[in-house]
């Protein structure tokens, strides 16, 4: 499975649809596994998936501690996640976790580099313990990006020009002269990027364009508005472009100031179910949601 997307051309990236003055690139916060791991425990109330939202705030809670620690290689990161995590994983995850400490140095760095492309095996031994794995390298690459002075950010492109990493789902903020602002944050650094409003991160149409969320899921998807593009729809949709078909997370503190990307996009994966149905294919990369082939 692969989930890298096509770039841009960069005489593409550059001016289309740059805003006059460009936002800052945001760091997270120095607690965001903590954080993460709240808002994860809070949304698994009452959630159909709680016992994997309450899983995921587990795996958070000891990124916080990895993000904090010295720099480990993923060996160690690894090992250290089977130690705190230990018998709270399902089974099929702990001996694939016991697959994937077994692995030869040159072999689990070569898995870590395919997983931070978002080329993983998608079934086998190894598979269940991937999360674990993607969880590991984003508290590093979490710690080790926010030790390093901002790059400018001038890109409107689908890669963090930070690390290079993969989006996870798009963040609408307050921007600092009161107008909504949107990023795309990192799937692996956590930091987080500005780019255009209503504009598919994969390709750059910005006409062709459907919102999706649950709260208007028996109504017809919305189109964009460019006057208001962000009116009330839902704190958590999908914007799915009519041109590629992929489809990325949006993520609303206007809507809803207490949410949090990674948390919200794995407690929202019902969207991503409902524009899949639809024949858009999820854009964004979230480590503790890989999905998996199909058997058969
Ligand atoms: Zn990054
Ligand atoms: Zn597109």
């Amino acid at each position: 499975m692969n989930h890298s997307q096509p770039m841009l051309p960069a005489a593409e990236i550059q001016a289309d649809h740059a805003p006059l003055l460009h936002p800052d690139i945001l760091r997270p916060a120095a607690d965001i596994f903590s954080r993460r791991a709240d808002r994860l425990r809070q949304l698994a109330e009452g959630h159909a998936m709680a016992d994997f939202l309450r899983l995921c705030a587990a795996v958070c809670h000891q990124q916080q501690a990895l993000h904090d620690a010295s720099r480990l290689d993923p060996h160690s990161a690894m090992l250290r996640l089977s130690q705190s995590l230990g018998l709270q994983l399902p089974a099929p995850v702990q001996s694939a976790l016991t697959a994937v400490l077994a692995l030869e140095t040159v072999a689990l760095s070569r898995l870590a580099e395919n997983l931070l492309n978002g080329d993983y095996p998608a079934d086998g031994p190894l598979f269940a313990a991937l999360p674990l794995l993607g969880a590991a390298l984003q508290a590093q690459a979490t710690r080790s990006i926010r030790q390093r002075p901002l790059p400018a950010p001038q890109s409107q492109g689908a890669r963090c020009p930070c690390c290079g990493g993969l989006p996870l789902a798009s963040l609408l903020q307050r921007g600092d002269s009161g107008h909504a602002q949107r990023y795309v944050v990192c799937s692996m650094c956590s930091h987080a990027w500005p780019v255009g409003r209503v504009r598919c991160l994969s390709c750059g149409n910005s006409r062709d364009l459907l919102y999706y969320s649950l709260a208007a899921q028996d109504r017809a998807p919305a189109e964009p508005d460019h006057q208001q593009p962000h009116q009330a729809r839902g704190a958590r949709e999908v914007e799915a472009c009519g041109e590629c078909h992929g489809a990325l997370k949006q993520i609303s503190q206007l809507l809803d100031a207490g949410a949090e990307a990674g948390a919200d996009d794995l407690a929202s994966l019902a969207l991503d179910l409902l524009a899949g149905e639809a024949g858009f294919a999820r854009i964004g990369f979230n480590p503790l949601f890989l999905p998996g082939r199909a058997p058969g």
